[in-house]
C-alpha cells in the first residue's frame, strides 16, 4: 500500500521504516528540512538499535522516501499517518497544535478517499477534532472527498523500537467502519502472519487504551519507589522485597524496579494528560496525580542521598565536589533525554555548587544541545574518563556497560570513595568490600533503621 507518515521522530521514522521493510511504499514528511536532508543522505537523527541499516536499505530500494513537501506526500498516500509530537501544555494537557496542523494540511491537499491514522498519543476525542479540522478545510475548498480517521496508538519502546514494531504484541485499531478496519488489516497483515495481533475497538476506547497502558506502567514504577522509600526508613532491602513480590505471577517481574524515577517523552506527559482529561470530565484522578507526585520527588532522591552523605549543613559538603555521572539518557539504548532523571540531578548538583563529569554511550550530543557549554559540565568519552578527578560516582542510567565496574579501581580513583547507585545495579556488600561507601535506592548504606 502507499503510505504517507507525518513526523519522522522516534515513532514516525521507526513505523515508516518497518512498513517499508514489509513491502509498503512509504513517504515520510517532516517540517525539519535538515532532518529530511540528513535522512536522504543516510544520517539517522536518533539512536535506535537496528534502525540505521533498515532505513538505508529501504531508502536505497525506493520503498522509503523523505520529503518536506506535504502535498506530495498526501498525493502519494492512500493511508496517511499522523506521528507528530504531543508535548505537555502548561496545564499538563496534551498540546495538540502539531496534530491539528497536520490535520489541516491533509484537508488542504486530499483529492481522493483517504484513511487518516492518528498514531500520536492523543487524548480521547482527538479523532473528532482531526475529523473536524480536515472537514473544515475541505469545505473551504468547496470539495467533498471521503475520508476516515482511525486511532492506531503506538506501543513501541525506545531502545527496542524496531523489534517492537516488527513483532508487535498487539496492534490496536480504533475505527468506526468495517471497510476501514479491513484496510488497516491489510496494511498490518505482514506483521500478523504468526497469529492475529489486531485488537479492534471504537475510536475513543483506542485513544484511552494508550494512556491506560502508560499510566499502568508508570503506576507500577511509582508504587515500587514508594515501597523503596519505606524500605529505607524501616531498614529493609527493597531488592529482597522485589524478588519476593515479582515471583507472584499476579504481580510479575516487569516494571517493579526501584530507581531514580521514570522519565522519557511518554510516561510523565501521558500520566499528566490523562489526569487532565479526567479533570475536564469532572473526575479527580487521585491515583494518577499521586503517581506523578511520587515520581517527581523520586527524581530528587539521588541528590538527597548525596546530601545525606556529605551532610555538613546547607550544601557546604557538596559545594566544590566533582561528581562522575554515568548515564544521561532516560533509559538505556536511547539518546532521548526528555524528562530524564539525570536532568533533575545535574540541576541540583549545579545549584549546590558541584561540578559534573558525565558519560553516556549515546546521549552526549543531546546533552550538549540541552546544556550547551558550561564550566561545571564536562562530557567525557568513556566511563573511566568520567571518573578521573572525581570525588564520587553517581549511576543514573542502567546501560549494560555500567553493570560490572572494577570496584578496586573505583576505590583508588574516587577521592571520596563513594558510589550512589540510582538503579540498584550493584550488590552493596561487594561495593563496600572494596572499601567504598554505597548508597542504593531503598537499600545498602542508605538503610537507616529507626
Ligand atoms: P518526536 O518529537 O521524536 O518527533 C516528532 C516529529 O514530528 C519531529 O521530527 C517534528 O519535526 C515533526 N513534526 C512536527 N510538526 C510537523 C508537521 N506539521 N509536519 C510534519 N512533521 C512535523 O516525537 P515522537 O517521540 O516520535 O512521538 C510522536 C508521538 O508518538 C507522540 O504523541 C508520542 O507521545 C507518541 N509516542 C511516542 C513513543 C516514544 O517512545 N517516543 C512511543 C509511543 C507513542
Amino acid at each position: 500500500m502507499r503510505v504517507a507518515i507525518f513526523g519522522t521522530g522516534y515513532v514516525g521514522l521507526v513505523t515508516g521504516t518497518c512498513l517499508a521493510e514489509v513491502g509498503h511504499d512509504v513517504v515520510c514528511v517532516d517540517i525539519d528540512a535538515a532532518k529530511v536532508e540528513g535522512l536522504k543522505q543516510g544520517v539517522i537523527p536518533i539512536y535506535e538499535p537496528g534502525l540505521e541499516p533498515m532505513v538505508k536499505h529501504n531508502h536505497a530500494s525506493g520503498r522509503l522516501d523523505f520529503t518536506t513537501d506535504a502535498a506530495q506526500a498526501i498525493a502519494h498516500g492512500e493511508v496517511v499517518f499522523i506521528a507528530v509530537g504531543t508535548p505537555p501544555d502548561e496545564d499538563g494537557s496534551a498540546d495538540l497544535q502539531y496534530v491539528l496542523t497536520v490535520a489541516r494540511t491533509i484537508g488542504r491537499h486530499i483529492t481522493r478517499p483517504t484513511v487518516v491514522v492518528d498514531k500520536s498519543t492523543v487524548p480521547v476525542g482527538t479523532a473528532d477534532k482531526v475529523h473536524a479540522a480536515i472537514a473544515a478545510e475541505l469545505q473551504a475548498r468547496g470539495m467533498e472527498v471521503p475520508f476516515d480517521v482511525v486511532s492506531n496508538p503506538e506501543f513501541l519502546k525506545e531502545g527496542d523500537a524496531v523489534n517492537d514494531c516488527m513483532r508487535p504484541d498487539r496492534i490496536v485499531i480504533g475505527a468506526d467502519s468495517a471497510p476501514v478496519v479491513e484496510r488497516m488489516k491489510r496494511l498490518y497483515a505482514p506483521f500478523n502472519r504468526n497469529h492475529d495481533r489486531m485488537v479492534v475497538m471504537d475510536v475513543r476506547s483506542a485513544e484511552l487504551t494508550k494512556y491506560a497502558a502508560n499510566a499502568m506502567l508508570a503506576t507500577k514504577i511509582s508504587f515500587m519507589n514508594e515501597i523503596a522509600n519505606i524500605a529505607e526508613r524501616v531498614g529493609a532491602d527493597i531488592e529482597h522485597v522485589r524478588h519476593g513480590i515479582g515471583s507472584d505471577p499476579r504481580i510479575g517481574w516487569h516494571f517493579i524496579y526501584p530507581g531514580a524515577g521514570y522519565g522519557g517523552s511518554c510516561f510523565p506527559k501521558d500520566v499528566q494528560a490523562l489526569a487532565h482529561t479526567a479533570q475536564q470530565h469532572g473526575y479527580d484522578a487521585r491515583l494518577l496525580n499521586a503517581v506523578e507526585e511520587v515520581n517527581e520527588s523520586q527524581k530528587g532522591h539521588l541528590f538527597e542521598l548525596i546530601q545525606r552523605h556529605y551532610d555538613r549543613g546547607e550544601d557546604e559538603g557538596v559545594r566544590g565536589k566533582t561528581f562522575a555521572v554515568w548515564g544521561l539518557s532516560f533509559k538505556p539504548n536511547t539518546d532521548d533525554m526528555r524528562a530524564a532523571s539525570s536532568r533533575t540531578l545535574l540541576a541540583q548538583l549545579w545549584e549546590a555548587g558541584a561540578r559534573v563529569r558525565a558519560y553516556d554511550p549515546e546521549a552526549s550530543h543531546e546533552a550538549k544541545r540541552i546544556f550547551g557549554e558550561r564550566d561545571d559540565l564536562l562530557l567525557c568519552d568513556s566511563a573511566s574518563a568520567a571518573l578521573e578527578g572525581a570525588d564520587a560516582l553517581v549511576v543514573v542510567t542502567e546501560w549494560k556497560q555500567f553493570r560490572s565496574p572494577d570496584f578496586a579501581r573505583l576505590k583508588t580513583t574516587l577521592a571520596d570513595a563513594v558510589v550512589f547507585d540510582g538503579r540498584n545495579l550493584y550488590e552493596p556488600v561487594e561495593v563496600e568490600a572494596a572499601g567504598l561507601a554505597y548508597y542504593g535506592i531503598g537499600r545498602g548504606r542508605s538503610l537507616r533503621a529507626e
